[in-house]
């Protein structure tokens, strides 16, 4: 299992990894990314590598 941990420190809510993710793993919740679904993450790492910020890391679970 993996989970993609958003460091909110750093995000800047351009939302970008919403609109990249092949599962639909984010949703936009009250101007926030949160994590909506994350059984459904294959650690493909395309919200890693679209994230401006460097504020996205997939954890192993
Ligand atoms: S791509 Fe990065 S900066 Fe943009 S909303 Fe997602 S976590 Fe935040
Ligand atoms: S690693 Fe891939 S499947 Fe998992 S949240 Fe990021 S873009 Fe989605």
């Amino acid at each position: 299992m993996y989970f993609p941990n958003i460091d909110r420190t750093k995000c800047t809510k351009c939302f970008f990894c919403v609109n990249i993710c092949p599962k639909d793993v984010f949703e936009i919740e009250n101007d926030e990314v949160e994590v909506a679904n994350s059984a459904q993450c294959n650690n493909c790492e395309a919200c890693v590598a679209e994230c401006p910020e460097d504020a996205i890391i997939v954890l192993e679970t």
